[in-house]
């Protein structure tokens, strides 16, 4: 699954609508979608997913936002998939994101911002097991 990565489209760019959008651009990008539903996280769904981060003086509020509304969680293929996707996304914070990146585009704040993206291909497989069985993965 090396040419695999997970992605999230978080609460706040489905409900502003721009969930269209964003998978446009993920595929003019080149990115095949392998696995691609929409979700309402659970409170603990989320905390689970973002147990990396448990403890910090973020956590509540991320958990409390990743669970405040459909989301569109995706398994993205590409040679390259985490880097050219965390590329694509732009920094965390969007007051930093590079033009020309969804985070720069999409994103409000560094809580809502937009996208996600894992961040090795090891944690991309275990985000991918975490939302998709392999019968999903086309
Ligand atoms: P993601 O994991 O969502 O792709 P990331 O890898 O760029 O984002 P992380 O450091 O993993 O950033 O943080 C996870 C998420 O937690 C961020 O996307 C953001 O929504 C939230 N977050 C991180 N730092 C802060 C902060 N200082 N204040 C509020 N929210 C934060
Ligand atoms: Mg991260």
């Amino acid at each position: 699954m090396s040419n695999l990565t997970f992605g999230i489209i978080k609460p706040d760019a489905v409900r502003a609508g721009k969930q269209g959008a964003i998978i446009q651009r993920i595929l003019d990008a080149g990115f095949g979608i392998r696995g691609m539903k929409l979700i309402h996280q659970t409170r603990k769904q989320a905390e689970g997913f973002y147990v990396v981060h448990a403890g910090k003086g973020f956590f509540d509020e991320l958990c409390d936002f990743m669970s405040s509304g459909p989301c569109v969680v995706m398994a993205l293929e590409k040679d390259g998939a985490v880097k050219a996707w965390r590329d694509l996304m732009g920094a965390t914070n969007p007051a930093e994101a590079a033009e020309g990146t969804l985070r720069k585009e999409f994103a409000t704040s560094i809580g809502e911002n937009a996208v996600h993206g894992s961040d090795s291909e090891e944690n991309a497989q275990i985000e991918i097991a975490y939302f998709f069985s392999k019968l999903e993965l086309v």
